[in-house]
């Protein structure tokens, strides 16, 4: 479905990046991972992929919170055809506690990223005529919670992203879209839980269950394998004319 196709995902060694690279490897794409570290697991993990799906799969290491290395990643696939924005951190604490350099670390790598990367890969779609650019927003793109205030800034700023990056590459052959996962049970989140038993005083299924849960009506994570499905499904021809739009995947989440 997806030969010939080079996709580049940031933030790719772990949760829902890794997911997305597998099922665009198994829709028969070349893949590139990516992450801030360049260590031998980071390597493993592609010739992993690349042995189990046939695709080639390659690490390149770039900080997504530097401009330069944003540009770079780019430049050192030597194409891109499909680039998925899907690095983030998360980081939860009231507003009027919320430290300065984790704002601006938030924004760098969740928000400015995608910019510094589609600005960098969209000269070569044009020149193809084929290009599709995922961004991974979530449904904190679309609505708010409490003591997120960074993350929830820049997911919506990514949605504003996607539009202009649509409309722009509008009649091009390149479309644009933010997919919006509600809770997905991945490191980004395990790591919430103890901020969130605190802020709440609550125990761990408690948090699970009544802050995170309650927010998806289907009373369930949705899985890194269905936000990677329907990311091919948007690299796909039939998603041709789906472009500058978001697809939520969270259970019902933003139909409360
Ligand atoms: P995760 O922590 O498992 O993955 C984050 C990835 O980003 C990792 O591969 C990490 O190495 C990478 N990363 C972090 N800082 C980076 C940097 N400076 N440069 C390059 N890579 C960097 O979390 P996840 O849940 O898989 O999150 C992936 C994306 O999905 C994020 O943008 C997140 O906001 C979004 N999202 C997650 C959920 C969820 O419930 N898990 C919901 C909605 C949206």
């Amino acid at each position: 479905q997806l030969a010939g196709k080079r996709a580049i995902v940031t933030g790719s060694n772990s949760g829902i990046g890794l997911g997305i690279a597998w099922e665009l490897a198994r829709a028969g794409a070349e893949v590139v991972l990516n992450s801030y570290t360049d260590d031998a697991d980071d390597h493993a993990l592609a010739e992993k992929i690349a042995q189990e799906t046939g695709a080639r799969v390659r690490y390149i290491h770039a900080d997504m919170s530097k401009v330069d290395q944003c540009r770079g990643l780019i430049e050192q696939a030597e194409g891109c055809d499909i680039l998925v924005n899907n690095a983030g951190i998360q980081h939860v604490a009231k507003l009027e506690d919320f430290p300065a350099d984790t704002w601006d670390a938030i924004i760098a790598i969740n928000m400015s990223s995608a910019f510094h990367t589609s600005a960098a890969a969209l000269p070569g779609m044009y020149a193809k005529g084929w290009g599709r650019i995922v961004n991974i927003a979530s449904a904190h793109g679309l609505t708010a919670s409490p003591y997120k205030s960074a993350y929830v800034t820049a997911k919506h700023g990514v949605v504003g992203l996607t539009k202009t990056t649509a409309l722009e590459a509008a009649g091009k052959g390149v479309t644009c879209n933010a997919i919006c996962p509600g809770y997905v049970l991945t490191p980004i989140v395990e790591k919430q839980i103890p901020d969130q038993m605190k802020t709440h005083g609550m125990d761990r299924e408690t948090v699970i269950k009544e802050v995170m849960l309650a927010r998806q009506p289907s009373g369930e994570f949705a899985t890194v394998e269905q936000v990677g499905g329907t990311a091919v499904f948007l690299c796909s021809d039939a998603a041709a004319q789906i472009t500058g739009t978001t697809i939520s995947v969270d259970g019902g989440w933003t139909a409360l």
